[in-house]
């Protein structure tokens, strides 16, 4: 996870990347060998924790071991199954060679500064990342291993459970990251007293859950998707589904947060801001563009495809979604660099600029009969960075280039 701090009408986001580092380390042993992961967490809202079990299933060990990042102020060691180390916020574990679990017991409450939480437990309601109870982890283990992973949240009786996953309390529900080798589950839950809705959009069923009494505007955002999800989808394709989307009000956070396939909104963020950019469709478009790179680019492109979703689904007029690009050039006016992490609003103001100025030239090149849009589908890299986009522009069209990419150079570190 990278923490973003923007200010002003960009809202800090959080785009959940996969750091989890599977790395085998080859042994002897017969290739292909798999394992199974079974995450429980019991949630406990009396005491504001969950205890975390994390129990691997192998009838010979392919997972030598597993060596977790901690936060030892959250953090508490129960019991586990062979040999552990707690030290200097890691904690490694060798399982049995037959199998075996780790438990621990994990606070959920975490402030993201002096007045707000990103994860939060009451009596009736929690809302925090799976990676919250579920910890990265470095592993070593049979050539070629595979994992195959569940996830189980145990609520109290008359809760609900949303999961990126799927929902419900006490149900197994699989967890498919499939080029990882320790799947574990990620992205936002949301469990408690819930209200949830239901839509299918643009080919993705999408789950909007708050705790009730949160004032979460549930159909508002699905009406909002209704018009703008296909546009979206358009351009960077299907979204990977259920989109789940979480919130609730103070004393959370007041902005947006993504993870890979869900995100997080605080209920009193408007949908359409004042000056008409829209904190859930940013966060909606990090999920839509799928990939990590350079920051300018990756913020420049949620905040660029948020802007083009409102005005070409007619959720904003022509003249509204101009004086929002006219605004976003004066802030520009502050940036300076186009940073490889942590774009500022400003920043990312520059890089929106810089992309619709890539678009009038792409247009004019082929007489407008490509845009931006097509330089999107050309990108198939990994990560996106501004030689990637470049060289997909130039698949594009034959439009001379040079002096824009040369200014954009110039800004980029
Ligand atoms: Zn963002």
């Amino acid at each position: 996870m990278r923490p973003f701090f923007g200010s002003g009408i960009f809202v800090a986001c959080i785009f959940a990347v996969f750091i989890f580092a599977g790395c085998a380390t080859p042994i002897a042993e017969a290739v292909g060998a798999s394992y199974d992961l079974r995450y429980t967490a019991t949630l406990l809202p009396a005491e504001g924790k969950a205890l975390v079990s994390i129990e691997v299933r192998q009838n010979e060990s392919v997972l030598h071991s597993a060596d977790f990042a901690v936060d030892a102020e959250r953090v508490e060691f129960v019991e586990a199954d062979g040999p552990t180390d707690l030290a200097n916020g890691r904690l490694q574990w060798r399982p049995p060679a037959g199998g075996g679990a780790l438990t621990l017991k994990i606070e959920i409450d975490h402030r993201r500064n002096d007045k707000a939480y990103d994860a939060r437990m009451t009596e009736t309601w929690a809302v925090f990342r799976a990676d919250d109870l579920f910890p990265p982890a470095r592993t070593v283990t049979a050539p070629g291993a595979e994992s195959r992973a569940w996830l189980r949240i145990d609520a109290p009786a008359d809760w609900s459970v949303v999961t990126a996953y799927g929902r419900g309390s006490g149900e197994w529900l699989a967890v498919n990251n499939p080029l990882r080798r320790f799947d574990r589950p990620t992205g936002w839950i949301a469990a408690g007293h819930l209200g949830v809705r239901v839509d299918h959009i643009a080919d993705t069923e999408v789950i909007v859950a708050a705790p009730r009494g949160e004032q979460m505007r549930r159909n508002d955002i699905l009406a909002l998707l209704r018009w703008t999800l296909p546009e979206i989808t358009q351009v960077f394709g299907s979204i990977p589904a259920p989109l789940t989307i979480v919130g609730a009000g103070d004393p959370m956070w007041r902005g947006g947060l993504s993870a890979a396939t869900s995100l997080y909104i605080h209920s009193s963020r408007p949908l359409i801001s004042e000056n008409g950019t829209s904190t859930l469709l940013h966060e909606v478009l990090h999920i839509a563009i799928g990939r990590r790179g350079d920051d300018w680019l990756v913020e420049g492109l949620a905040e660029y495809y948020a802007l083009e979703a409102l005005v070409r689904s007619g959720s904003i007029s022509q003249e509204r979604y101009q004086a929002a690009h006219r605004q976003l050039q004066n802030w520009a006016r502050e940036a300076g660099k186009l940073p490889l992490e942590n774009s500022s609003g400003a920043q990312t103001a520059l890089a929106v600029t810089l992309l619709a100025e890539l678009n009038a030239r792409v247009q004019r090149g082929t007489g407008e009969q490509r845009s931006l849009d097509d330089v999107i589908k050309q990108l198939n890299g990994p990560e996106l960075n501004l030689t990637e986009l470049m060289r997909a522009a130039r698949r594009v069209t034959d439009e001379p280039l040079g002096d824009l990419e040369r200014r954009m150079h110039s800004l980029v570190g």
